[in-house]
């Protein structure tokens, strides 16, 4: 097919370059902001396309997918996809692409920010010295809690855990990790493996790398916060619906826990009134897991060589229901 004749939608703003080579390849048809395109358009654009350039950010339902009945591929610039309706796709014969690998490093780095920021205060200590309040030195002011000589408990050592991992080794933390797999290793990257109220009754930190998925969805609630120590810091890098939010919110308000550190919540954005912006105990920053130039344009990339191969009907150098491909 030529490329007048392939058609493709992309949900949002990209970096030209970016731009540029899914345009050699096809007419585009661009969701031309910074902000999400609304579901009712995307209905109204995805008849008659052959491949999707998506984000996050949008709802691919099984609707979606009847109305978008030529679709060849759709590409996620991520490397989670619980927007995305994998089983419907699947039921369609539709590859649906994601970047895993090339965002592992960057969201660990952020993962460890997240940690000494919540554990050494950083944002309240920068809000305390622009409020004009920093006095003399003293002895028990602004103090905080040790990352390095800690347990730290990951919960999923996939790609993004074993990546903290490896950065916990250095700071001389004893490591700890729960996932579902039915043999997991008793040690692996220096982590011991234990069931999850192991982890959670032992760690001083507990890090999310899981997927949000039906199992995952909620895990962290009232039960789960219970079990860990009052003076436990809780880190979420993955999904905000892994973590009851409310449950947290009470968790963080009755001491049941320490702290917490976000980059993702629900929902997102979230609101500025929002009940958790409102406690020190809290460092929420806006799902920037992996926002480095870097890696947003290897990701950026990576997505256009899944589009590019699905609408040639090449198999996707990434793909998450690799079934399709099954005769
Ligand atoms: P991955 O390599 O697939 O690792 C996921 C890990 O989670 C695996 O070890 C898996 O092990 C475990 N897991 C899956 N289901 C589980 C369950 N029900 N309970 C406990 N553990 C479970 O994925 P990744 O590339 O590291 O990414 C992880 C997640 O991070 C993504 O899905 C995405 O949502 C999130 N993420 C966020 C950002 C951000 O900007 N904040 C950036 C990148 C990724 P088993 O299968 O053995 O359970």
């Amino acid at each position: 097919m030529s490329r007048d004749e392939l058609k493709v939608v992309v949900t949002r703003r990209l970096p030209d370059e970016i731009l540029a080579r899914i345009r050699e390849a096809a007419s585009v048809q661009l969701w031309d902001s910074d902000d999400p395109i609304p579901y009712d358009t995307l209905v109204e654009w995805i008849a008659n396309c052959d491949g999707l350039y998506c984000l996050l950010t949008e709802r691919i339902d099984a609707g979606l997918l009847d109305v978008g009945s030529k679709l060849k591929v759709i590409s996620q610039m991520a490397v989670g996809y619980d927007n995305i309706d994998i089983a419907a796709c699947t039921t369609k014969r539709i590859p649906v692409g994601n970047t895993p690998g090339v965002l592992d490093e960057t969201t660990a780095d952020l993962a460890l920010a997240l940690m000494l920021a919540s554990a050494r205060r950083i944002v309240e200590g920068a809000d305390f010295v622009k409020a004009g309040k920093w006095g003399a030195w003293r002895p028990m002011e602004m103090v905080g809690r040790d990352l390095y000589g800690s347990t730290v408990g990951i919960i999923g050592l996939g790609r993004i855990g074993k990546a903290v991992a490896r950065r916990l080794n250095g700071f001389g933390c004893k490591l700890l990790y729960f996932q579902r797999s039915s043999d997991p290793k008793d040690v692996e990257f220096g982590a011991s493996y234990v069931d999850l109220p192991t982890l959670l009754r032992e760690s001083d930190f507990v890090t999310l790398h899981c997927p949000l998925n039906a199992e995952t969805r909620g895990l962290i609630d009232k039960a789960a916060l219970r079990q860990m120590k009052p003076t436990a810091i809780l880190i979420n890098t993955a999904r905000g619906p892994i973590v009851d939010q409310e449950a947290l919110y009470w968790a963080l308000t009755d001491g049941v826990i320490a702290g917490a550190g976000l980059d993702v919540t629900t929902p997102e954005p979230l609101p500025k009134d929002h009940p958790l912006l409102s406690l020190a105990n809290v460092v929420v920053v806006p799902h920037i897991g992996s926002a480095t130039i870097a890696t947003r344009m290897r990701m950026a990339t990576l997505a256009v060589e899944n589009l590019l191969a699905g609408i040639y009907g090449e198999r996707l150098p990434f793909c998450v229901n690799p079934e399709v491909y099954e005769s």
